[in-house]
């Protein structure tokens, strides 16, 4: 080894071609020196290929992130457009709701309203986003904020639709309900003729008419002025001769008298219109037609009080 830096050594080259030797000197600390550049630049060409290495593998992920990120745009895009239709329909379905209801006198259930509220308050505009944790990482990023907005808001909608749902369904029970009391209201007239005496007292005949008469010719029919169940068809009292009686349910009872025939039997279920009789002379008449009387929890009431009117407005 030498012993200072300064000391020189020589270098000689043979070239085994005949040509002419050469040699060169340098100091130690010049040799030193070299190896030390070409060390670090041997480290520096090494370092900068793992570099472009790794270069590359970010510029790959970045591109599968920029994918990914283009097609949760899309998604998202989509979404709030799904979302935008629901709530349209959805508006839709409150409106017609709100229509029906009031159509057919029915109120709002007292929950629905407070949940409309609540649902108004998070809806739409206002949605509180919620976490996005569960949305997952990509490669370490976070997944658009805006995206779980928008399955928040599918999420309320799904829920107001639900709501929504369980009203129509109240809604159909009650109209059924509806329905069927005014289809077994006696609001008809039990044939097609004149009037020819009224319910109240008859100064005439010095007695109290508990119904009205309808005269028609002899085997007209006679119909049912609601559906309901016959509970009578006989020899009525001895005025009333051939008679037939209704339950139509909620309290009411029809009765429709001086009938010749019968075209029902008891225990039978009849709708309005239904021909029940026929006009006939049994009883105490003076001419072919019907007796009818309407009783309403066992109350004789006034026929025209009833006929043409709406069950639920009375
Ligand atoms: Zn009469």
């Amino acid at each position: 080894m030498p012993k200072r830096l300064n000391d020189e050594i020589t270098f000689m080259i043979l070239p085994h071609s005949g040509h002419t030797p050469f040699s060169f000197k340098m100091s130690w600390g010049v040799l030193v020196f070299c190896l030390t550049i070409l060390f670090f630049g041997a480290l520096f060409v090494i370092g900068t290929f793992f570099f472009a290495l790794s270069v590359n593998s970010k510029l790959s992920d970045y591109q599968i992130v920029k994918s990914q990120n283009a097609r949760q745009v899309e998604e998202i895009r989509q979404l709030k457009i799904e979302s935008e239709s629901l709530k349209k329909d959805l508006k839709r379905l409150s409106d017609e709701e709100r229509e029906l209801r009031s159509n057919l006198g029915i109120s709002e259930p007292s929950d629905s309203t407070s949940k409309a509220k609540s649902d108004k308050s998070s809806s739409i505009e206002g949605i509180t986003p919620i976490g996005s944790e569960d949305m997952g990482n990509l490669f370490g990023v976070t997944m658009d904020p805006r995206l779980a907005n928008i399955k928040n808001e599918l999420s309320i909608v799904r829920t107001q639709l639900s709501s929504r749902e369980r009203s129509f369904l109240q809604i159909s029970q009650i109209a059924k309900r509806k329905i069927n009391e005014y289809a077994s209201f006696p609001t008809g007239f039990p044939a097609d003729g004149v009037i020819t005496s009224y319910f109240g007292y008859r100064p005439a005949f010095g007695d109290f008419h508990p119904g009205i008469d309808v005269a028609t010719s002899y085997g007209s029919p006679i119909y049912a002025t609601g559906d309901g169940v016959v509970v009578f068809a006989g020899w009525y009292l001895s005025g009333y001769g051939m008679t037939v009686i209704i339950d139509h349910g909620n309290g009411y009872e029809t009765i429709y008298a001086h009938d010749s025939a019968f075209a029902v039997r008891v225990g039978q279920r009849v709708r309005r219109g239904e021909v029940i009789a026929y006009i006939g002379l049994t009883g105490f008449t003076t001419g072919p037609h019907v007796h009818y009387e309407v009783h309403h929890y066992g109350r004789v009431i006034n026929p025209m009080s009833v006929v043409g009117a709406n069950p639920a407005e009375l």
